[in-house]
């Protein structure tokens, strides 16, 4: 696992160094809208504890910290219209390391919706 270098842009969101559009607050995470949408809905879902990608959360957060990202996506995606619950569905996806072609290395799941999203993955 790569060592976490906390000058990531979403360090610096969460320090507070740079805005975001926040959707979400919760004790351990945080929810705000792609700076660069790829559809309606298109928001980033980041714990607020220093993980490179989802693999190193997975392993190492607290079961707190667990508990409390799923179900901020789970509010989020009722709140924005998106759930099943009421909507038409989304694509959550995250992206690790450089075969995942992860641009930001702080943990992140995307939450794409408001469109039918295609295919799950573009050959090549
Ligand atoms: P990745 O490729 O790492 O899975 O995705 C990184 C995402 O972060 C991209 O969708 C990109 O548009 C978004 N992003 C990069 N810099 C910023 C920023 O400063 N603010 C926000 N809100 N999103 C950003």
């Amino acid at each position: 696992m790569p060592a976490y270098d906390d000058s990531n842009i979403f360090a610096r969101i969460l320090r507070g160094e740079i805005p975001n559009d926040t959707v979400l607050e919760t004790e351990h995470t945080l929810v705000f809208r792609d700076i660069r949408p790829q559809a309606p809905v298109h928001v980033l879902v980041i714990p607020k504890g220093a993980y490179v990608s989802y693999d190193d959360f997975a392993a190492h957060a607290s079961e707190a910290e667990i508990v409390d990202f799923h179900r901020a996506i789970a509010k989020v995606t009722r709140e924005l219209g998106v759930a099943l619950e009421g909507g038409l569905g989304f694509r959550a996806i995250t992206n690790a390391g450089p075969d995942g072609v992860q641009e930001v290395p702080h943990f992140h799941m995307h939450i794409l919706g408001g469109r039918p999203m295609g295919r799950m993955v573009q050959p090549g």
